[in-house]
């Protein structure tokens, strides 16, 4: 029995496919038989070079399938449906410990996908047990392997809004709340918003697509703004203290774009007081500047966030599981294929969310 990898052999070169034999479980880990792979933007900047990784890598972070080989004893077992979460740290700090290797003490990284071999592959070495979240029966596969990325950092995203929100929502009732981007994330992050906001807060998505804009109107959007490049600044806060509310900016935002032009338009709509969540990652090699005393005498807030938490993901399957949370459009590609639809997406051509079928 063999296993198929895409490789990583060279910065902004197709990958090379390698046959090897099926791993074994690690000491405390799994082998992972892959069924779905997600292609997401993070391996676009992996496989150019943006974030330097070992080179002859498998990529592939958005990982479900079911477990090939586990040490018996553990709570899974062989044949168990199962999403994983790709981002180890050391295992034994108190951070590891609560299920937040992201915030490892040690500072450790075991990055499936980017710094251990990841999901273009017919099968994963999962390197702790503990990184694997089962996958509920009534939630498909090619959404499961979503989850631990997108789905987690619209949630997440979310989550750090919510205080703000509800604290906005019970002196002003009549509030609003941003979601800059209506891709994958963006169409994750507006039911999320819906979920956990208190009821009655308008959730409204700006995009440089009328369709993308559309879409999230489907999935929920309250109102729609239209970012275009030959949109000015003044046109931009003149339509965004329309549908703000007596509040005349809005509660918080969520930036799923996060280069210099979302950023300062953000910090100019935000509402005294409101919360500017940092979450894309397009502003390779970009600065963005904030005048320093409106921030201050605007009582602004700023967070950003890496993916989520363990007990996070499982928050969110359970609410996939329950349909309160639908996945956007799913494409499916051949293995062979990834390194070409990670061009498209690349070219901003992939609509909803591609994903590698094992
Ligand atoms: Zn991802
Ligand atoms: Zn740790």
């Amino acid at each position: 029995m063999a296993r198929r990898s895409m490789r990583l052999v060279e910065y902004g070169k197709p990958f090379q496919l390698t046959k090897e034999e099926v791993p074994t479980a690690p000491k405390g880990g799994a082998v992972v038989k892959t069924e779905y792979a997600g292609v997401c933007h993070s391996d676009v900047h992996l496989m150019d070079g943006d974030f330097p990784i070992p080179l002859n890598t498998v990529l592939g972070h958005e990982i479900a399938g079911t477990v090939h080989d586990i040490e018996p004893g553990q709570d899974l077992k062989v044949g168990d449906r199962v999403a994983a979460f790709f981002r180890g740290g050391c295992g034994d700090c108190s951070r590891c410990e609560m299920g937040e290797p992201i915030a490892c003490l040690q500072g450790v990284r075991r990055g499936l996908g980017s710094t251990v071999d990841g999901g273009y592959s017919d099968y994963v070495i999962i390197p702790d047990v503990r990184l694997l979240v089962k996958v509920p029966d009534t939630v498909a596969m090619d959404t499961a392997c979503l989850l631990p990325c997108s789905g987690l950092t619209a949630y997440n995203a979310v989550c750090k809004m919510v205080p703000t929100v509800q604290d906005f929502a019970k002196h002003n009732g009549d509030c609003a709340v941003l979601l800059v981007g209506a891709g994958g994330l963006g169409l994750w992050g507006v039911q999320f918003a819906k979920q956990l906001l208190p009821a009655g807060v308008r959730v409204i998505c700006a995009d440089v697509d009328e369709e993308k804009l559309k879409t999230a109107r489907e999935a929920g959007c309250d109102g729609a703004l239209l970012w275009g490049k030959d949109v000015d600044n003044d046109t931009v806060v003149a339509e965004a203290k329309k549908v703000c509310g007596s509040l005349g900016g809005f509660a918080a935002a969520i930036d799923f774009v996060n280069v210099p032009a979302t950023f300062e338009r953000v910090e100019k709509i935000l509402a005294q007081g409101g919360m500017h969540v940092l979450v894309g990652l397009m502003g390779v090699g970009v600065s963005a500047s904030v005048p320093l005393m409106p921030y201050v005498l605007g009582r602004h807030q700023m967070t950003s966030l890496v993916v989520g938490s363990l007990p996070q993901l499982t928050d969110v399957m359970a609410l996939v599981a329950q349909g309160k949370i639908k996945p956007p459009p799913i494409s499916h590609h051949t293995l062979e294929n990834v390194y070409d639809v990670l061009q498209d997406l690349k070219a901003g051509k992939v609509k909803g969310r591609a994903v590698v079928k094992l």
